[in-house]
């Protein structure tokens, strides 16, 4: 079905006003032909991304409910610091991620598989391991799935396109191929869709998410994004405390005594250094 817009709501559209998918609104069919759409209704979530080089973040969808995090095991390997970046991506948002590793077939895969989601189900994330070629994982998948509105982000070619074909081959996602940034150019903007899905959810098509992710964040943002900090950091003796260098720090006491995973500290200090406004 088709609406017009009432003027009031065609503003700017890099204002949080922006109509954008998922957004629920008051239709009025005072006219036969199509209705228009009258207000917008408030949102449960915005999953922003940063703008490119750094402008200002962009509403690229209201009302999702999960994000799923996809990433290989092998081809390309595991990065532990490229998830935790897309997890901290979800976490600012506030948004809950559910972690999926993908390529669970290929040889050398199980043993990281068996590790990393150890390692993230201790953080509190659900973790799926998965194969669109074998088919490991996918009943979980759509499972995941079949309610709600979800986003799915990743790095290309860990298989996000095909693992959505494989929980639900009418959809028909292109895959393996190079990004749509790469071949549309740098400025071409294309707008997200909203896919419906076999078993009941829905998917929110991003085009582009996956290339510019994080933005400039609060440093006390930084740390509350990683969420096995939060308690440790309550006995840390300085308020706003950084956990990189003061004493008496609840977090480094809980990293040094092997509750907080070392790897997970590592993405921390780096992101904080990248992504932060002031230390
Ligand atoms: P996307 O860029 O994240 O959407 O990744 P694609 O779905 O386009 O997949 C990238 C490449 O990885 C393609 O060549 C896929 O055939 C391959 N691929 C996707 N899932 C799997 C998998 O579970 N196992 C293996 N071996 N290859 C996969
Ligand atoms: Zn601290």
């Amino acid at each position: 079905m088709h609406a017009s817009l009432r003027g009031r709501l065609k503003k700017d559209d890099r204002t949080l006003e922006r109509i954008v998918v998922g957004d629920r609104v008051r239709l009025a069919f005072d006219d036969a032909d199509a209705p228009t759409i009258e207000a917008l209704l408030p949102r449960a979530s915005h999953l922003v991304r940063a703008g490119l080089r750094g402008h200002k973040p962009k509403l690229v969808a209201a009302n999702v409910d999960g994000i799923l995090v996809v990433h290989s095991l092998e081809d390309p390997p595991f990065r532990a610091d490229v998830v935790d970046l897309f997890l901290v991506l979800a976490e600012s948002c506030d948004i809950a991620p559910t972690l999926v590793l993908n390529k669970a077939e290929l040889p050398g895969a199980s043993g990281t598989a068996a590790r990393e989601a150890a390692r993230y189900r201790a953080v509190g994330y659900p973790v799926l391991v998965t194969s669109a070629h074998s088919g490991e994982g996918i009943a979980d998948l759509r499972r995941c799935l079949s309610q709600g509105i979800w986003a799915v982000v990743g790095p290309s070619g860990v298989g996000k396109s095909s693992l959505l074909n494989a929980l639900d081959p009418a959809l028909t996602l292109r895959t393996g191929e190079v990004s749509r940034r790469s071949r549309g150019g740098r400025h071409t903007t294309v707008s997200a869709r909203l896919l419906q899905l076999a078993c009941g959810g829905w998917v929110v098509d991003t085009p582009g998410f996956s290339d510019v992710a994080l933005w400039k964040m609060e440093p006390a943002e930084m740390s509350h994004a990683f969420p096995e900090f939060r308690e440790p950091s309550e006995s840390c003796r300085f308020r706003g405390c950084s956990h990189l260098h003061e004493p008496d720090c609840g977090v480094r006491e809980a990293l040094e005594s092997g509750a907080i995973d070392a790897s997970r500290f590592e993405s921390y200090r780096a992101l904080r250094e990248a992504f932060t406004t002031a230390f």
